[in-house]
């Protein structure tokens, strides 16, 4: 068998799809996207496409190691974004050659269901109790929220309360029968992030995520020795040998790797298993579409560690597109009392709307997060 084509459709709200066909007609689905740089991705796709064209799509090992060390230069959010997706793909033709779902490819399942949890509130966080109120009534028990609106890199303690102060509605709303991860977002330096992870203790979210930015990842020991909440980070990340830092230096908790950025399902499986040696647990970035998604839920079968899988139905990012607007089989994505089950079609287990995703690519609009500004003018983080 020999891969043939590649075909990239960048769809609403902000993903992109990719089709790779062999000769013998089997067809592989990966999802290689950086969100608000769809078209960069789109290229280095394109640019990787000879290394992959008259190659036996079996070979995944080879093509991914071929694919990351030939051209040189390697690593990085576009770059393994897109090797992430063409790896994605090639697993879809391994498991529909042969006829199994790619969590058996992977040694079998490991769990029967897999957690799940749904943002609330937007990325100014509001409403949040009314949201978290419909969620509930729909099955799920575990949210993750932003913790805070632009922060400055030293700001006031107005600012802090206000971030405690929605923390402690939530708590004192729902008690203990909810559970809740904050996500600093990179919207907090370092000066400020002792301070509201302090601050929040007392309501025990869950965990903190990105309590400063990956930049400056040598504060997640020292910030993880000062407080008893779990630290997560990761989908910033992008191979075991940025990973490999943050498990030797110690401080996280949770690794999130994104199956869409971090070299696909070949690599993200290497940090799972790095990240149980360090006792580290895993929950996947996926603010993405159902390619991405499916090859979280593989990974999260498979290994152990995987604790809560992300996913974006009724996130405040999706604008003109949903996550199933692509999917045939929906009834497969079903969430019931916030867990999913496994996948069990071959390959990845979605059977793509073809037709849909062609005439969505037709007109897709080009993504941009906010750009946010503080008091003074300076650039805010996003
Ligand atoms: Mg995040």
């Amino acid at each position: 068998m020999k891969i043939i084509k590649l075909t990239t459709y960048r769809v609403p709200p902000r993903w992109m799809l990719l089709k790779i066909e062999t000769d013998e007609g089997v067809v592989g689905w990966g999802e290689p996207v950086i969100e608000g740089r769809a078209r960069t991705v789109e290229t280095a796709v394109q640019e990787m496409e000879p290394y992959l064209i008259g190659q036996d799509p079996a070979r995944i090992n080879d093509l991914w190691q071929t694919m990351y060390r030939a051209g040189f230069y390697r690593g990085g959010a576009i770059l393994m974004s897109a090797i992430a997706g063409i790896d994605q793909a090639l697993w879809d033709i391994k498991g529909k050659v042969l006829g199994q779902p790619v969590h058996q490819l992977l040694g079998g399942l490991v769990r029967d269901r897999m957690k799940m949890y749904s943002w609330v509130g937007g990325d100014r966080p509001s409403d949040i109790i009314e949201h978290i109120r419909t969620l509930r009534a729909g099955g799920f028990d575990t949210f993750k929220m932003n913790a805070t609106e632009e922060l400055g890199m030293l700001d006031t303690a107005a600012a802090v309360d206000k971030a405690v102060e929605r923390v402690a509605e939530i708590r004192a709303a729902f008690g203990n029968s909810i559970e809740f991860g904050l996500d600093f977002h990179g919207r907090v330096a370092a000066p400020m992030a002792k301070t509201l992870l302090r601050e929040l203790e007392p309501y025990r979210p869950l965990f903190v995520e990105e309590p400063v930015l990956a930049e400056q990842a040598e504060y997640y020991p020292r910030l993880a020795e000062m407080t008893s909440i779990p630290l997560a980070a990761g989908e910033r990340m992008y191979s075991r040998f940025e990973f490999k830092h943050v498990f030797e230096a110690g401080g996280l908790s949770i690794v999130q790797p994104d199956l869409s950025h971090a070299g696909g399902i070949t690599e993200c499986m290497k940090i799972a298993s790095m990240a149980e040696a360090y006792d580290v647990t895993l929950a996947p970035h996926c603010p993405l579409g159902p390619i991405a998604l499916a090859s979280c839920l593989h990974v999260d079968f498979a290994s152990y560690n995987a604790v809560l899988q992300e996913q974006s139905m009724g996130i405040h990012y999706n604008r003109g597109g949903e996550l199933l607007d692509y999917v045939v089989n929906k009834e497969d994505f079903r969430i019931t009392d916030g867990y999913m089950q496994p996948l069990t079609k071959p390959g990845l287990g979605v059977i793509v709307d073809e037709e849909k995703v062609i005439e969505a690519s037709r007109n897709a609009p080009d993504w941009r997060n906010p750009v946010w500004r503080h008091a003074d003018g300076s650039v805010a983080e996003w």
